[in-house]
């Protein structure tokens, strides 16, 4: 039987090490913090979203680049630093800003959330997984015409690739989300997908944890990777503070570590964080709470009922690796609370967080195997980790499958 070792137990690393345990691999799951999910995969936006996959980098994106970077309330951050990753990051995501990429980008992710959204469904029917899954559709608001041509363009295009979605007018908005009512005048109308779905991200992870516990998976946490051991362009062992750790093959889901890792063995990774926060707000009034996602293209934000409270995410800064919460971020989405469902929540008990996506310049993970044989990469997953980590999985399996021990 093949030995994998795992290298993280995020929603990517425990998502793979639960595919391959379930196929009859031998599998270790290696990580640093005490228990998994515990950075990037620990409070975000909770979406499962499925259609809504379009690459960040685009003709848009780039033409709206200078009023996002002037605009001191600006969703969007960029802090240059003495880092040449970010530069080359930077100067690969404007080369990104093409139409022909924003095509290629959007059908690549297409395809994985489609295999995301398959095998998700079978792990909850085989192994009824316990994270607050419900299939309580997506509502996207479009602030003004230029938005919304663009969303029903958008729309045209995905249909083609059999994307099920509908364009409704504002009215018609708030008759499927009345939680909507006191925010019509912001919005001129609205792209509606019925089949997406939400869930805790944190939970699943710990949830596939679990099940690799009950499967007889060894997992080691609060033990670090610090280095590997490479004979014949193979990795014969990793190091770690618990000591080596020899396997088969290795895989890395090391988030938005994996490039500073990965430079240990000569790979170049163009993974670089984009830091977003979500707050999370006891409901106070759960009848007047939206019941499906709601993503408000004029704040750049999106809306979940999670548990019994509002999990609300947004904002995209090119800053580095720091996870600190400025108040004037936290206020700014406090804000947007009461703009669009006030006396929902007490916005007196916020809880706030930042993670870090771990970016392409493309929007596309990277799922491959790598220049060293037996090392297989998990990486890149950006702002769709939680979407993509079960059909990221399913490829890994595939590449184990026809891999030579
Ligand atoms: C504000 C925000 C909102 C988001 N909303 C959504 C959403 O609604 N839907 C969606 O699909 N995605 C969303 N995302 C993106 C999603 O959260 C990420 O893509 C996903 O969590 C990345 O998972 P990961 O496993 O790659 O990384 P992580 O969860 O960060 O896991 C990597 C793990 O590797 C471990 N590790 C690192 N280095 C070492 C080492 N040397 N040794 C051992 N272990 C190590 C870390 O401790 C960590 O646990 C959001 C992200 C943010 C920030």
């Amino acid at each position: 039987m093949k030995h994998v070792c795992v290298i993280g137990a995020g929603i990517v690393g425990c998502s793979t090490a639960y595919m391959l345990a379930k196929e009859g691999y031998q599998v270790t799951l290696v990580e640093e913090q005490d228990a998994p999910g515990k950075l990037t995969s620990f409070a975000n936006g909770a979406q499962l979203s499925y259609s809504y996959v379009e690459p960040f980098a685009s003709p848009a994106t780039l033409r709206s680049l200078p009023s996002l970077l002037l605009d001191a309330h600006s969703p969007f951050r960029l802090r240059l630093r003495a880092d040449w990753r970010q530069w080359a990051w930077c100067m690969q995501f404007l080369k990104a800003c093409t139409s022909t990429q924003v095509r290629a980008g959007t059908e690549a992710l297409l395809t994985l959330s489609a295999i995301s959204r398959e095998i998700l469904s079978r792990w909850i029917a085989e192994d009824n997984l316990p994270f607050g899954y419900k299939k309580n559709g997506k509502l996207v608001l479009c602030p003004d015409r230029p938005s919304f041509d663009k969303q029903r363009k958008q729309v045209a295009f995905q249909r083609t690739l059999g994307c099920d979605q509908q364009i409704l007018g504002a009215a018609e908005c708030i008759d499927l989300e009345p939680a909507l009512a006191g925010y019509q005048s912001q919005f001129i109308g609205g792209i509606w997908t019925e089949s997406e779905s939400m869930g805790d991200c944190h939970e699943l992870c710990v949830a596939l944890d679990h099940a690799l516990k009950q499967m007889g998976s060894n997992r080691k946490f609060g033990t670090t990777v610090t280095g590997f051991e490479v004979r014949s362009n193979k990795i014969r062992a990793i190091h770690t503070s618990a000591g080596d750790i020899e396997a088969d093959l290795f895989v890395l889901a090391t988030g938005v570590q994996a490039p500073a890792m990965a430079s240990k063995l000569g790979i170049y990774l163009p993974i670089y964080p984009i830091k977003g926060y979500s707050i999370t707000l006891p409901l106070i009034n759960p009848q007047k709470a939206p019941s499906t996602s709601i993503t408000d293209l004029g704040k750049k934000t999106v809306f979940t009922t999670l548990n019994g409270q509002l999990r609300v995410a947004a904002m995209a800064e090119l800053t580095g690796f720091e996870l600190d919460i400025p108040a004037e971020r936290i206020d700014t989405m406090v804000q947007s609370v009461n703009d669009l469902f006030p006396d929902v929540c007490n916005t007196s008990h916020v809880n706030a967080w930042a993670g870090l996506r771990p970016s392409t310049p493309t929007s596309v993970p990277m799922v491959q195997k790598s220049k060293i044989h037996n090392l297989l990469l998990n990486v890149g997953h950006g702002a769709l980790g939680f979407t993509l980590a079960p059909g990221c999985a399913r490829i890994i399996h595939e590449i184990v499958r026809m891999e030579p021990i």
